[in-house]
């Protein structure tokens, strides 16, 4: 399944993190740039709690796949990669 971006929807955002608790999403902001784009899993400590997730200044990008994000990052930043990797939740880098 392709990736979906949330924005301006923190309940669809969390929907979809109870629906893929295997999943990852993408930090990044509003509109995304190239040097913010931070890989978590689903359920990291940094995100607990918190409101704001999806707007005004953010967005998540969220799917099951990495490289499926890796994808839709390319397409909507023009670039190749994440901009890091939490250092929290530890996902991989692959897959
Ligand atoms: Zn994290």
């Amino acid at each position: 399944m392709a990736a979906i971006w949330f924005r301006n929807n923190d309940d669809g955002f969390k929907n979809w993190c109870e629906a893929h608790s295997c999943g990852f999403f993408v930090n990044a902001h509003h509109k995304p740039v190239r040097k913010y784009l931070v890989l978590h899993k689903v359920g990291c400590p940094a995100f607990k709690g918190r409101g704001g997730l999806t707007g005004p200044q953010y967005s998540k990008l969220c799917s099951d796949s990495i490289d499926d994000q890796r994808s839709a990052v390319r397409r909507e930043t023009d670039t190749k990669d994440f901009s890091s990797i939490c250092k929290r939740c530890c996902p991989p880098t692959s897959g």
